[in-house]
């Protein structure tokens, strides 16, 4: 047989993927019921919050985490059960994710799937995965020095003043604490400026307000995410965008003119090109005698000078 060598073992032996564990993935609904529903926890710079220290070792960052392996060494994550940059459309990815961890939710507790459709808790819980995932590769040291509170911050934490929010997912600090805002407009999530997860968040966030220009984009977009340099990869990505380049493109300009042929410029002296033309018959009626007879046509063209390109 081939395949996995635990596959030929009992199935109690069998790699347990925390990914997609029960208890996990229902504190992923908590943590979006408790975001919309409680006061966030207000983010302190260098120290988690309480709500989160509480739920530290059963969050999203443990079930997504790259380190996650079991004794066979098979990595976990659902960044090994789907190549992201297979995936052109953010929703499609989101789509996709979400069934994928719904069938391995059936498996695990061998359950019936009642729906077809993914709810939009399976699509907030696939978003989370992947920023989850695009966080920790790009981020690690930061995350770790957060939750380690070793005070070791980079440049970018101590200028954003980073936190780990109650999502497990990075945010920045900013002032607005005591605003009427958003949890997530007064703290963004914060996206790498290169990958192709924060690409394809600017075009939808592009497509959903209709192709509109970068600034409503990236008001849109500041309104949950912090992407450093974001006016530039706004920029980049509408200037992809084909949809745009068939309204706002320019004109199609007329080509240059060929050079003019070879017979057209040289010297030759007068009557050394001749043509003629003969056309008939046609028919042409007398006046006088209301008679129609027939009448042919014969053109005679001469080639006069050699500088012009009419010279008949
Ligand atoms: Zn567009």
């Amino acid at each position: 047989m081939v395949g996995r060598p635990c596959l030929a073992e009992n199935n109690d032996s069998w790699p347990v993927c925390e990914l997609f564990d029960s208890e996990s993935e229902a504190n992923i609904t908590a943590n979006h019921v408790s975001l919309a529903t409680s006061p966030p926890v207000e983010p302190v710079h260098g120290s988690l919050p309480t709500a989160y220290a509480k739920q530290d070792t059963a969050s999203t960052a443990d079930v997504t985490t790259d380190k996650c392996q079991d004794k066979h060494d098979i990595p976990v994550g659902i960044q090994y059960a789907m190549d992201i940059n297979q995936y052109r459309d953010y929703n499609h990815l989101l789509r996709v994710s979400a069934y994928v961890l719904r069938f391995v939710r059936l498996l695990k507790n061998k359950e019936k799937c009642k729906q077809t459709l993914p709810s939009a808790t399976e699509l907030n819980n696939a978003e989370l995965l992947w920023i989850a995932h695009v966080q920790r590769e790009y981020y690690a040291d930061t995350i770790t020095s957060l939750r380690n509170n070793t005070k070791k911050y980079g440049a970018l934490s101590k200028q954003l003043k980073l936190f780990i929010g109650e999502d497990s997912l990075l945010h920045t600090g900013g002032r607005l604490h005591n605003a009427k805002l958003d949890y997530y407009a007064k703290h963004p999530i914060l996206l790498p400026r290169e990958h192709h997860l924060t690409r394809m968040i600017v075009h939808d966030t592009h497509v959903r307000l209709k192709h509109s220009g970068p600034q409503s984009t990236i008001t849109a977009l500041r309104e949950r995410y912090w992407i450093p340099s974001i006016r530039r990869i706004v920029n980049n990505e509408l200037n992809k965008c084909v949809t745009c380049k068939r309204v706002d493109g320019r004109a199609y300009c007329k080509p240059l003119t060929a050079p003019l042929p070879r017979f057209r410029v040289i010297e030759v002296p007068p009557f050394n090109v001749t043509g003629i033309d003969y056309t008939g018959a046609l028919y042409v009626r007398n006046p006088n005698t209301s008679n129609a007879s027939k009448a042919y046509v014969c053109l005679i063209s001469i080639h006069l000078r050699s500088d012009s390109c009419c010279t008949s």
